[in-house]
């Protein structure tokens, strides 16, 4: 007879409510009426308000940056304002995705089309959150192809009038509840002290967010499951925290802060994989220089797969409160290049991921949790 395996879980698994944005896109199209009749592909941002059925249909007006579009504000009056801005970073491009529809609006404009924000292209429009601002008309907010934007930016250049007719069935509904889904591993010695690691479980509507944030959360998740498989039970409490609400603006992990910011002491470190789990590189960290020299001291187990360098600043969005309030925090440093070539897209599918490199990731991330949540002492702030 087979034995049955002991189904002993995770410790403590738990959901805690937070809410969240609820933004749907519905239908959506945008279609180049002059100079000739073509499709242009698109995606509404999200928190984007939607057109009537019809559409807008209107003249458009190219710039290349803000600073443009206010030299040329007497063009832009009932216009469809197209940013071609040429993309550098990807800090500096996602403000025209953030505050493009905002500015259009306060020159006249009647709807914002941006360049997608990424480096690269084959034809893909890349979505992602943009801002309204009190006082100023919610206009709809698009992203368009790199191809696309250029096309209209040579049509422009030439003197050819465009014109576009603009569909979205986009709508808010306000705030509804969700949860952080929370998991752990109980400390034997020190149960109320925790290293936290974490990833985002809420996705784009489109492709599958298997690198944003699927990544993070299963390397996250996989950190723990490892250790419990070991039969491992270090002296502090490792938890994992998968955020909701992230791509609205961290809403999961801004309650949670709320809720638990009274534990900061209690915090070793806080943890957040959300930039890619690509081929591992290293850690980046945010702390003293003394945590510091601990933490390079762990990462030297990475050597054997080239994962042992240490950078500062730890990076997140899900983190920066608890790095605010002096909590040490760490990110995965990873060859991600490639990640805005897929960010927000369709094209952010399970075939970005390879099974063997984000193995290597989850391995560092356990290793980083599993020694952090050992040593006899909490890290030095
Ligand atoms: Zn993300």
């Amino acid at each position: 007879m087979l034995e049955t395996m002991k189904e002993d879980g995770l410790d403590s698994v738990h959901g805690e409510r937070a809410q969240v944005p609820l933004w749907v896109r519905g239908k959506e199209s945008a279609t180049l009426l002059e100079p000739r009749n073509q499709n242009l592909a698109m995606m509404g941002l999200g928190t984007s308000v939607g057109t009537s059925p019809e559409g807008i249909t209107a003249e458009v007006l190219v710039v290349q940056s803000f600073d443009e579009l206010h030299n040329r504000s007497k063009e832009a009056l009932g216009k469809i304002i197209v940013y071609n801005e040429v993309y550098t970073s990807s800090g500096t491009s996602v403000m025209y995705r953030y505050h493009g529809a905002v500015q259009a609006a306060e020159v006249g404009g009647v709807a914002a089309l941006i360049r997608s924000n990424t480096p690269f292209s084959i034809y893909s429009p890349h979505t992602g959150v943009q801002v309204y601002e009190d006082g100023v008309e919610k206009v709809p907010a698009a992203c368009i192809t790199v191809e696309d934007a250029e096309m209209l930016s040579r049509m422009a250049a030439r003197g050819t009038k465009i014109v576009v007719n603009v569909k979205m069935e986009a709508k808010n509904h306000g705030l509804v509840w969700s949860r952080n889904t929370v998991a752990e591993i109980k400390g034997s010695t020190y149960p109320d002290q925790v290293v936290l690691v974490s990833g985002h479980l809420d996705s784009w509507d489109v492709g599958q967010g298997a690198m944003d944030d699927g990544g993070g959360a299963f390397i996250s998740w996989q950190a723990l499951s490892a250790i419990h498989h070991l039969g491992l039970r270090p002296k502090r409490t490792l938890r994992a925290v998968l955020w909701t609400g992230e791509e609205y603006g961290a809403y999961g992990s801004k309650k949670y802060y709320q809720d638990h910011k009274n534990e900061a002491h209690l915090m070793n470190i806080v943890m957040e994989s959300d930039i890619g789990t690509f081929q591992p590189l290293g850690f980046r960290f945010t702390g003293s220089s003394e945590a510091k020299g601990i933490v390079s001291e762990i990462m030297r187990y990475m050597q054997p797969f080239n994962a042992s360098r240490v950078l500062n600043d730890a990076d997140g969005s899900d983190i920066e409160m608890w790095l605010a309030d002096r909590v040490p925090g760490g990110s995965l440093l990873n060859q991600n290049d490639r990640y805005h070539d897929f960010h927000h897209s369709n094209g952010d599918t399970m075939t970005v991921q390879d099974p063997t490199e984000m193995d290597l990731c989850a391995t560092l991330w356990a290793v980083v949790a599993y020694c952090l949540a050992e040593m006899d002492e909490m890290l030095p702030r």
